[in-house]
Order: C-alpha cells, then structure tokens, then sequence
C-alpha cells in the first residue's frame, strides 16, 4: 500500500466548511472547493510543464531519456522465429488482426508477449518509456490523487488564477443527501 497524499478526513472536514457556490456550467447545482496546495511544493518533481514543453525536466538516468534500453535478452534468432509462427498464425497477414479468430488473436498476442523478452530494446522500467523519472512520479502521484479523492467524490483542478493552484471540489454535500 502506498502512503496516502491527503488525510481524506481532513479535507472532506475542510469541504464541509467551505462556502457554497452555484456551478456556472450546471445550474441549479452547488458546489464547494477547498485549496489544497501547490504544485510546485505538492507534486514529486515540483515543477510545471506541458508534454510540448517537458525540457525543464531531468532525463531519466537509466534511459538517458531514450524511453527505452538495451535487452540484456536480445536474440535476433528468436525474434525471427516469433515473426515467422505470428505469420504463420496470421496466414501471411491476408486479413487485419481485428477481422482474425479470437483463437488466432489470443496466439499472436501471446506470441508478441514472448516477442518483447528478445527483442532488441525495451521499454525503460526506470521511467515507463515517459523518458523522464520525474514525468513518471507526477504522473502516478495524480493518479493517486484522483483515486484518493474518488472516496468521497471529490475531484482536482486548477484556479483562474495561479497556474501552480491545486484545487478540490465536490457536489455541495447536503445536494447529494437528497
Ligand atoms: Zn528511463
């Protein structure tokens, strides 16, 4: 289990707190929303960027920021193998894989699988092909902000104001009681 980032307690005793506001796109609906923090002190590499504008990140060591490494596993002789029996399997690739048998599909999918143990590169464990160590804990830390929050149907956002602002917001409670 990983350490949660949010006392859940404590922020659902915040969102109970917060003032109440009529949804601009959902009339007729209330919200509250609580601060939660920054970005930049929040988030494991604390900093901003765009997937278009990721060069203030560190490239991953293991990879060099390739995404992707060296197969100690590589064999050329058996990935040719594979590739022969996929086409095989596939007689020749006569019809896409989405019109094969679900038989057919099974075997080739089980065949790549063993494909990508020889191959000659794969991808990074370091970084999940993201290039960036840092880009891969952000991306899991949202993640588990979300499902953090998901418990009590709450959800993150950003402000109109600072683009560092980490927001939670949920349905009003005493709306969702009815
Ligand atoms: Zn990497």
């Amino acid at each position: 289990m990983k350490k949660p980032i949010l006392n859940i307690d404590e922020v659902e005793k915040e969102l109970n707190k917060a003032e109440q506001y009529e949804d601009i796109e959902n009339q007729g609906q209330f919200l509250q929303t609580i601060y939660l923090g920054s970005i930049l002190s929040l988030t494991p590499s604390g900093k901003i960027y765009t997937p278009w504008t990721n060069s203030n990140l560190e490239p991953c060591t293991r990879c060099k920021g390739e995404g992707k490494i060296k197969n100690k596993h590589k064999s050329t002789k058996n990935v040719d193998a594979i590739d022969r029996k996929i086409r095989r399997v596939a007689n020749d690739w006569v019809k896409p894989y989405a019109t094969l048998t679900k038989r057919q599909q099974q075997l080739i999918d089980k065949l790549r699988k063993i494909r990508e143990h020889y191959d000659e590169w794969k991808t990074c464990p370091e970084c999940y092909g993201m290039c960036s160590l840092e880009a891969r804990l952000d991306e899991d830390w949202w993640k588990q902000l979300e499902s953090e929050l998901e418990q009590i149907n709450a959800w993150y956002h950003g402000s109109e104001g600072d683009g560092c602002d980490i927001m939670i917001s949920r349905v009003a409670a005493d709306q969702t009681e009815e």
